[in-house]
């Protein structure tokens, strides 16, 4: 028997709740891989998975919720993995369709893991998690767009937040001069101490413009936001550059022009880790361990056990969590 936090649904309201309970092996689904799970995280994702109609994501029930998980291999009938062996899990749709990680053990195929990199714990794999790993795939998308340090500012948006504060720490590592959004100004020594070195208000940036284009500002962006803000930013770009769009925390909405498509050559790049090709992910988690100063990382550290979920996974959806929450299976 091992602990999980099992959602539950109630057939009579139709809504699901958290549960702390004891399970058995023998609920997990059918899986290649079984793990033993040290370390999950707090996604946005993880927090709609945890309301009470599962946002759309989870359709039965009960579900261990949990998106991603770093732990170390217990039993393998696919020759990639053997026992011992340390490995991290992202996207698949885990913890949405899929049982997750928010349990001591797992079952997974073994196309969707991936062996942590040389220098990387459990621990600090899922310090950087699924918001860190997707901020990893936006810079290395946008280097494969020709970002260097010398065209200029690097714009990050929803900075305070999980993928804004590794996208921070990363860039600032390899040299960029870093402007972070945040709606939240008592974050400024925070972000300052990852790198970053100017802090835009948010409100400067969510207001719509008539104006399609503002002055040639940044030379890339990495988009947590969304909405208006992304519609702003787009007009603000350099001649050439691109802005990675990760996320919808300001909302899923576009009200842009195509004016700075055509008239600066502006590139909007899509980032998508949930069905990212095994090569890239191992690509990405290598340049993680390599890119990433490890004293950074911890800063953004918020220690987290599986009775904290239901809270945090509120928290999340109101963004009011800064940094990366790392829950421990075993506390
Ligand atoms: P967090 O909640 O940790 O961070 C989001 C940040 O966005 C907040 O901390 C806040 O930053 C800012 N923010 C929140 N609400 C608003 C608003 N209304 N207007 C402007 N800014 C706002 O989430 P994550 O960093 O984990 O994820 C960020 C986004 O990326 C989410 O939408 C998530 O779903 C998406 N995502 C997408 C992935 C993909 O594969 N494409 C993978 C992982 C995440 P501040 O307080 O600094 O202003």
């Amino acid at each position: 028997m091992f602990n999980a936090l099992v959602m539950e649904k109630d057939e009579e309201s139709g809504l699901a709740s958290p549960v702390i309970k004891q399970i058995s092996e023998d609920d997990l689904p059918h899986g290649e891989v079984r793990v033993a799970v040290e370390f999950s995280t707090v996604n946005y994702k993880d927090g709609l998975c945890m309301s009470p109609k599962g946002g759309g994501l989870v359709r039965n029930y009960p579900h261990v919720p949990g998106i991603d998980y770093a732990g170390t291999v217990e039993e393998s009938s696919d020759d990639r993995y053997k026992p011992g062996d340390k490995v991290v899990l992202t996207g698949w749709r885990v913890g949405e369709a899929h049982w997750g990680g928010y349990a001591q053990k797992a079952s997974a195929l073994a196309d969707w893991l991936v062996p942590l990199p040389e220098g990387l714990s459990t621990r600090r794999a899922m310090a950087v998690g699924t918001a860190g790993f997707t901020a990893m795939l936006a810079v290395m998308a946008l280097e494969d767009h020709g970002l260097t340090p010398d065209r200029g500012p690097v714009l990050v948006t929803g900075a305070a937040g999980g993928v804004g504060s590794v996208a921070t720490a990363i860039l600032a590592n390899l040299g960029y001069e870093v402007a972070a959004v945040t709606g939240r100004p008592e974050t400024e020594g925070y972000l300052k101490a990852l790198g970053a070195t100017s802090m835009v208000p948010r409100d400067e940036l969510n207001e719509t413009t008539k104006r399609p284009l503002e002055s040639e500002t940044w030379a890339g962006c990495v988009d947590a936001v969304g909405g208006a803000m992304l519609a702003r930013v787009l007009g603000q770009m350099k001649y050439g550059a691109s802005v990675a769009a990760v996320g919808l925390a300001g909302g899923a909405g576009l009200p842009a022009t195509v004016i700075p498509f055509l008239l600066r050559g502006v590139n909007l790049l899509g980032i998508d880790s949930v069905m990212q090709p095994f090569d890239n992910r191992l690509r990405a988690w290598q340049r993680v361990a390599s890119d990433l100063p490890m004293d950074k990382l911890e800063a953004m550290i918020q220690p987290a056990t599986l009775n904290d979920l239901p809270k945090l996974g509120a928290d999340i959806l109101n963004g009011q969590v800064k940094g990366r929450v790392v829950v421990d299976l075993n506390a």
